[in-house]
């Protein structure tokens, strides 16, 4: 259905309902948005879309075995509730965490489950966006208005992973499996399974399917930096000795993580190769002085050019020395009836085959927007600070850090939003819109991210899909949390870059 039936559809169908401010999506970002829009400004009509039956987001999605984070719960959780769990989590303890804060914050008469967005068009003549969705189940169509709009869905299609088109794929006579799409049906005692890719989801799923399965060899193109270490914080440990409250224990790990990130951070970048060599001797020291680790666990890239994944208790590498799991660093010529055919000439043999290879990025939840009947391209916007984009009134997008929790930035950019909202609403505006200031116009326009800073396979495929940055700290997204700590309170919001009506 094209859009203009669609919405002559929805017109017809039911009286539109209003809100100031609608939130796309019930994962960590939505859920945590929601609490800081209560929170602020009690006052404000709200209600959040989502498109699954229950909140969560990606983790929710992901159901495949050993499913947890790769960071600390302290950071990845919210700075307003306490985590009080070993620092990396399942997805069901994050699931019953996000729980908690529904309930205990009374959000969940503010979510619509089972409600796909597919458009969203601003009128100037209204100021308000009109948010056509589609409940999921009935079919039935129903259409919201809204002062304000705030995208909290993520920045990957649920419904899909990414699997690369290999070569006689369909030849290929057992089961493949993205791990997005985990099948509940899947046996694999006495299988021998091959999960392409090495990272953090690899790195998961080898370890707690290791026991269960004849044998897994992680297949990898190119070998990936991980760090290992204790599932716990022993300053948590030792301040609940001390019986200190858990909101304090929060705060000090919070800071002392962060503080430790920092620290790391900057390390990676002024001394690359002495991070690149604790951090491969720390699997020298699991694997042994025998184990080939130049070959499959030295990478060519330069640490936190890419997400470092958290290697809990050393578990997959544990998973390695036994045997039970291998490593094979080559590249795949094409699948056969057995297996995959490597470059090399090797063949690995396989009953199951797991795809570990990614994402399809998703700019702003595959909505149709329009902008005054125009429709939105987002690659020609220019992005203010990663969350609001020229051209695009009333709308603020959370895109989370990578070398950094997520739900950091979620924070970070929902305090800004209140701050926003609660200053139109002084001034009486109802429309606000970033643009360039007269200083900014001849700025070079730039790829979203620059790739020397950080270049994940799903970015640099869909780059072109993206805003463009600028060269000045305003009109960057620059996945710096350390910087934005300080600077996103700081913004001011009569700055020329804000232009309200
Ligand atoms: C397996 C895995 C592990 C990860 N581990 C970590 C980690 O340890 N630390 C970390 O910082 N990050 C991690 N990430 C990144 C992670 O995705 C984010 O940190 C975070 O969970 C994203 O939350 P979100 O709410 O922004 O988006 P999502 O979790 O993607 O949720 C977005 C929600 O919006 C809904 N939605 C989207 N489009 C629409 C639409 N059109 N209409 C209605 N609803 C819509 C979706 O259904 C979804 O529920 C991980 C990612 C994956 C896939």
């Amino acid at each position: 259905m094209n859009i203009e039936t669609a919405r002559a559809t929805y017109a017809s169908s039911q009286a539109t309902e209003h809100v100031d401010v609608l939130i796309v999506g019930a994962g960590i970002s939505g859920i945590g948005s929601a609490y800081h829009l209560r929170r602020d400004l009690p006052d404000t009509s709200f209600v959040i879309l989502e498109s699954q039956e229950s909140f969560g987001g990606t983790w929710i999605t992901h159901r495949y075995p050993g499913i947890r984070s790769d960071s600390d719960l302290h950071t990845f959780g919210y700075s307003f509730k306490p985590w009080v769990g070993p620092p990396i989590a399942t997805a069901q303890e994050i699931l019953s965490y996000m729980g908690e804060v529904i309930a205990e914050n009374d959000l969940e008469r503010h979510i619509r489950y089972g409600h796909r967005i597919e458009t969203a068009s601003w009128s100037s003549e209204t100021k308000v966006w009109t948010i056509e969705a589609v409940k999921l189940g009935s079919g039935e169509r129903v259409a919201f208005t809204a002062n304000f709009l705030w995208m909290c869905q993520g920045y990957y299609r649920h419904a899909e992973g990414y699997t690369p088109e290999w070569p006689g794929m369909d030849k290929f006579k057992g089961r493949i499996v993205h791990p997005q799409l985990w099948p509940d049906d899947i046996a694999l005692k006495d299988k021998r399974v091959v999960v392409i890719g090495s990272g953090a989801t690899a790195a998961t799923l080898i370890p707690s399917i290791a026991d269960k399965c004849a044998h897994v060899t992680m297949l990898q193109r190119s070998p990936t930096f991980f760090r290992l270490g204790r599932n716990a914080i022993e300053l948590a440990e030792q301040l609940r000795q001390l019986q200190v409250k858990e909101e304090w224990i929060h705060e000090i790990v919070r800071r002392k993580i962060l503080f430790e990130q920092d620290a790391f951070t900057r390390r990676c970048v002024a001394e690359p190769e002495q991070v690149t060599k604790e951090l491969i001797g720390q699997i020298t020291a699991v694997l042994g002085p025998n184990y080939d680790v130049a070959t499959h666990f030295t990478p060519k890239y330069r640490p936190w050019r890419q997400r470092i994944a958290f290697v809990p208790d050393a578990d997959l590498f544990h998973g390695i020395k036994s045997g039970k799991a291998s490593v094979v660093t080559d590249e795949i010529d094409r699948f056969t009836d057995k297996g995959i055919l490597l470059k090399s000439g090797q063949e690995l043999e396989a009953d199951i085959i797991v795809t570990a290879t990614g994402f399809n990025l998703c700019v702003l939840g595959d909505i149709a927007f329009t902008i005054d009947g125009k429709p939105l391209d987002f690659a020609d916007t220019v992005t203010y600070r990663g969350m609001m984009f020229t051209g695009v009134p009333n709308m603020a997008w959370v895109f989370g850090y990578f070398r950094a929790s997520w739900t950091l930035r979620t924070d970070l950019v929902a305090e800004f939003v209140c701050r926003l909202l609660k200053h139109m609403k002084e001034q009486g505006t109802r429309k606000v819109e970033v643009a360039l200031r007269p200083e900014d116009h001849n700025m070079p326009l730039l790829s979203w991210i620059d790739p020397d800073n950080f270049n994940p396979g799903y970015m640099m495929r869909n780059m072109h899909l993206l805003p463009k940055r600028g060269d000045k700290p305003e009109w960057q997204h620059n996945q710096d949390y350390w910087a934005e700590k300080d600077q996103f309170p700081a913004i001011d919001l009569d700055d020329k870059a804000f232009v309200y009506e």
